[in-house]
Formats: structure tokens, C-alpha cells, sequence
């Protein structure tokens, strides 16, 4: 059933009145009415039913500039909770979410080599448990997948979880109840990032999630894009080297043939065969217990193979991105996941590429760094699709 127009209007106003509290952190009614043109009754009066709802509070007195000090208005971070799944990596992460993006509740329950129906299974006892553990309203589930999907929560493929054509959205909603939102991990992240992250005041963001596989999540305009089959930003099968590897999709040459933990593992196996004496190989690691976490260790210890290593599959990063800048001239990209640890050694390339393989009107505004947000990226950033469907909040 269509809403009336009348009631467009009123949410319309209602999330415009509460993202404009939200987003100054305090501020007064007149503020409110003065920064939205609504009138100082219309603002009053849908306050009052959000003071009702106990989304907003009234927090103090403004300073007094001469006139009668004005009481002031915040949003209650503590109302609602979001309850916000993360099931890219090797185990099920999930947390309760406030609305200032504070983790004040975690879950994790480990997927060894669970998929189908049983890592489903995992999923249902995941939320049930971080639900019985809401001690307030919680507004909604959120999950950050790895795989395709259409925006009603259809996985259409999910290669690692073997998921395909399944209706997670739907499942999840007739087992709990809840509005359930879905979005692929590097999508979700890249919106985690835009919200909650340090990206700066920039409308447009690429974020490059770069881990057991490697994607990417593209905001311009303050919009994620979702593309026409909600795979916008699978960078990571972009074909960058013509007869490179062949990759879990079937092709060969992809990015993640290169750029992911199981391609430098495969690659650093390769320097320790060609170079026996370098220092990995001293550490007495032998070339089948090489492990990300092996790497990352030799590069804190100054290990200039692996250092080499990452420098080069980053460049080949670069120009993909340098590639996206072009075309979408985007300003902040931002590296996450578990390959951000390599630090420079993985920034540095990308922003050289980025540099030189561009426009340089363009790429003179591109930053270029790594994520703040850490291993909570997922999590935080399937909140914020909670929250920007459910209350407008972003
Ligand atoms: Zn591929």
C-alpha cells in the first residue's frame, strides 16, 4: 500500500529533525527549526514524540549569549541497539551496536568448516544469543557477507559459506521478526568507514577490504552503490594479469590471484624455494607452515622479502584503484582488512599508482590510508545500515 503524500512528508521531516540532532551532537529547538526551514511547531512537535519514544533527551542549557539560555537536544546513543553480524572471516562475529557505534555486547562462535545448511544453523543460534543478551529495544538485524546478493537478502552465491539462492533476509525476518538488511562485507564496510570512520567530510569513498579475498565498497555522493546486480566493487575479479593464476572463480590473473592472504603466502612459499637463504627461511619457517600471520611477523621484524613482496602486489593494487579514481573521481580511499596491518608497504604503492596512473587534477585531491575501524569494520558497518534504514541516521 502506498503511503499518503502527507505521510511521506512527516517522515521525511521526523528523520530530517532527528539526523540534524544527531549529526551537531546538541543543539537547541530553534537551532533545529533555523538548520532544516521547518517551523519551530513542527519541529516541537515531532521532538516531543521522539522524547516520547526515548530517542532524544533533553541534555542541558546552551550558553548564554545575553537571551535566555536554550534547553538543548541530543539523541540518546543507549535507546536502541542493533544487533550486526559479520560472516566474512573464519569465524561468525556478532555484536549489539549502539548509536554512536560503540560495540557494548560480542558473540563470536567460530565456523570451522561449517557451510550450508549448517553454517545457517550458525547463524540463527548467533543471533539468538546476541538477542537474549538485548537488555533494550533493538532495532533491527544487520549482516556483512562475503558473495552476491540482490538488496532484498537473496545470497545468490556465497562461494565460501556454499550458499547459493539462499533467501537469508527472508529466513532470518520469519525467525525473529525483525527488519533484516544485507549487504555484501566490502559494501557494508565501506559504509562502517563512511559513518563511523575518520574518512574526513568528503562525499565519495573507496574502500578496499583486502583479506582472504579482496573487494571493495564505493560511496559517492553520500550513496553506496550497489550497481545493477548489487555487485559493485568485486574488484577482486578483475583480470590484471593475462595468463596469471587461476583463480576460485575459473578465471585466471584475478587481483585476489595476487592481492589476498592466500596469494602472498603462495607467492612468499615461491621467494623461499628461489632464495634459501633469506631471512624467513632462517626463521626456520619451512615453506608449508607459512601463514599470513608468519608473514606480517617478518615484516614488523623488517624482512625486506616480504616487504618486496607486499610493495609489488600492492602496485598492481594501485592501478585498479588509479583505474576507479578515473572514472569516478573519488577523493578518500581507505585499505581495511587483514592485509591493512602491512601498513606503508601496502599504502605507499597504491597512492604512487594512484599518483601517476591518473588524471593529476584528479589524484592531487586522492588521499590515501588505512582504515581505523580495525577487525569491527563489518560489524560497525552492518549497524549503519540498520541505522540508515530505520531512523535516517548516517
Ligand atoms: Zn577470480
Amino acid at each position: 500500500m502506498k503511503k499518503s503524500n502527507q505521510g511521506e512528508t512527516r517522515q521525511h521531516n521526523s528523520r530530517l529533525i532527528l539526523r540534524t540532532i544527531y549529526q551537531n551532537g546538541e543543539i537547541s529547538r530553534v537551532d533545529v527549526s533555523r538548520s532544516t526551514a521547518l517551523t519551530r511547531t513542527t519541529v516541537s512537535e515531532i521532538v516531543a514524540e521522539f522524547m516520547a519514544e526515548g530517542l532524544v533527551l533533553e541534555s542541558g542549557l546552551s550558553p548564554s549569549t545575553g537571551g535566555k539560555p536554550a534547553i538543548l537536544l541530543r539523541v540518546d546513543e543507549n535507546a536502541r541497539l542493533m544487533l550486526a553480524i559479520d560472516l566474512a572471516e573464519s569465524e561468525f562475529r556478532g555484536g549489539l551496536v549502539n548509536l554512536r557505534g560503540e560495540i557494548r555486547h560480542r558473540k563470536t562462535l567460530p565456523v570451522a568448516d561449517l557451510d550450508g545448511d549448517a553454517a545457517l544453523d550458525l547463524v540463527f543460534t548467533l543471533v539468538q544469543e546476541l538477542l537474549a543478551a538485548a537488555d533494550r529495544p533493538v532495532l533491527g538485524i544487520g549482516i556483512g557477507t562475503p558473495g552476491l546478493m540482490d538488496p532484498s537478502g537473496m545470497v545468490s552465491q556465497a562461494i565460501n559459506l556454499n550458499w547459493q539462492n539462499l533467501p537469508l533476509g527472508e529466513l532470518l525476518f520469519q525467525k525473529f521478526g525483525l527488519p533484516v538488511y544485507i549487504a555484501n562485507d566490502c559494501q557494508v564496510a565501506a559504509l562502517s568507514e563512511f559513518t563511523f570512520g575518520d574518512a574526513g567530510s568528503g562525499d565519495s569513498l573507496l574502500l578496499i577490504k583486502a583479506g582472504r579475498g579482496i573487494g571493495a565498497g564505493i560511496i559517492v555522493g553520500g550513496k553506496l552503490i550497489y550497481g545493477d546486480n548489487a555487485g559493485a566493487g568485486e574488484i577482486g575479479h578483475i583480470q590484471v594479469l593475462q595468463n596469471g593464476e587461476t583463480c576460485r572463480c575459473g578465471n585466471r590473473g584475478c587481483l585476489e590471484t595476487i592481492v589476498s592472504e592466500n596469494a602472498l603466502v603462495a607467492q612468499a612459499r615461491r621467494v623461499i624455494q628461489e632464495h634459501p637463504g633469506t631471512a624467513l627461511f632462517q626463521r626456520g619457517s619451512r615453506p608449508d607452515d607459512l601463514s599470513i600471520e608468519t608473514l606480517l611477523l617478518a615484516y614488523q621484524n623488517k624482512d625486506p622479502w616480504v616487504a618486496a613482496l607486499v610493495r609489488e602486489a600492492a602496485g598492481i593494487l594501485g592501478s585498479v584503484a588509479a583505474h576507479l579514481v578515473g572514472a569516478l573521481n573519488i577523493n578518500q580511499i581507505k585499505i581495511a582488512g587483514s592485509l591493512s596491518r602491512f601498513g606503508d608497504a601496502l599504502v605507499e604503492p597504491v597512492r604512487e599508482k594512484v599518483q601517476n596512473g591518473t588524471l593529476k587534477a584528479l589524484a592531487r585531491h586522492t588521499e590515501v590510508g588505512i582504515s581505523s575501524l580495525g577487525d569491527d569494520i563489518v560489524i560497525l558497518g552492518a549497524a549503519s545500515l540498520i541505522m540508515k534504514n530505520e531512523l535516517g541516521l548516517s
